[in-house]
């Protein structure tokens, strides 16, 4: 089945306690759609960026069959920048700039042989855009959505507005207690389930993810890395690997559900491996089914 992905396309620049990297690719929708390639050859992407975008990246996109028809390249404008820096306890990042330019204008079109996609994932963006890109597509299979402190605080009504229209929201630890004024994930991931979303995913980070349903909760652990290098994306990797094993089963049971949340921590934990889309580019499905075999040894334990 096909995925379609609306989010940012961007350069990061990147600080960490070991080292630094200069205006890399990234935005939401490249780790998402990278992330997804994995599992399905049909991937479409929507978004924008400058003139300055390079072929070089243009041509990683091919390389992983994701359809671009719909990235606009705004030939005198320049592409979305983002600055942030990693504390020492990697969790806590500052983002020191985050220069819009064409993305500040970005109206996301959806190319007519993209509407009948099935699986729709909207990057963390302006709750009203996300409105306005699922009105433009035919009744998707599943809608899942990704958003942001910012959002929250700023968009609050409009975002309460798109989740009622969404299926899946994925949301960290920080922004579920935010969103809901409780402290305890178990409560606020109840209470989101009360907005509209059939499921709700909040990830912790180093310490794995909760998939909530009206009837059911499940504990995902997260693989215990010896070295993160650079967290940046693991969000929305997490977001891409988990639609991505949707996509390709095309099956909604809860059970699927589960092991979506466990493709996603896998293709997660590769990203902060190394700085970017760095490892994300260069994976193998061999090793994806390695890392999703550890996580199932990694938890299991049987009663006396
Ligand atoms: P994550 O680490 O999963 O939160 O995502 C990091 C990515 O989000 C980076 O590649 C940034 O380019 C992108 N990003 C940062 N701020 C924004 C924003 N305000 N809107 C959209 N994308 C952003």
């Amino acid at each position: 089945m096909s995925v379609l992905v609306i989010g940012s396309v961007a350069f990061d620049t990147i600080e960490t306690p070991f080292d630094k990297a200069e205006r890399c690719l990234g935005g939401s929708a490249s780790y998402i759609t990278l992330a997804s390639s994995y599992f399905t050859g049909a991937v479409r992407l929507v978004g924008v960026v400058g003139g300055d975008f390079p072929k070089s990246a243009i041509k990683m996109f091919n390389d992983h069959n994701i359809d671009i028809e719909g990235l606009e390249i705004v030939k005198e404008g320049k592409t979305f920048h983002w600055h942030g820096k990693y504390h020492f306890d990697m969790n806590m990042r500052d983002t020191l700039s985050t220069d819009l330019n064409v993305f500040a204008n970005f109206n996301p079109q959806i190319p007519s042989s993209y509407k009948a996609c099935k699986y729709v994932c909207l990057g963390n963006m302006d709750p009203d855009l996300q409105r306005s890109v699922l009105a433009q597509v035919e009744k998707p299979r599943l809608i899942v959505c990704d958003t942001m402190n910012f959002w929250i605080e700023s968009k609050h009504a409009e975002l309460m507005q798109t989740l009622k229209l969404v299926d899946v929201i994925i949301i960290n630890d920080a922004e579920a207690r935010e969103l809901t004024k409780e402290h305890s994930l178990v409560k606020a991931g109840k209470k989101i389930l009360t907005y509209g979303p059939k499921y709700v995913i909040v990830k912790k980070g180093e310490h794995g993810a909760l998939l909530f349903t009206k009837d059911s909760l499940f504990s995902a652990p997260a693989y215990p890395l010896e070295d993160v290098f650079d967290p940046t994306g693991a969000g929305d990797t997490f977001a891409g690997g988990f639609i991505g094993w949707l996509a390709k089963t095309d099956d909604l049971s809860a059970e699927n559900m589960r092991r979506a949340v466990i493709y996603g921590s896998v293709m997660a934990s590769y990203t902060v491996e190394k700085f970017g889309l760095e490892r994300l580019k260069d994976l193998s499905w061999v090793e994806i089914q390695d890392r999703f075999r550890e996580f199932k040894r990694l938890a299991h334990f049987e009663e006396v």
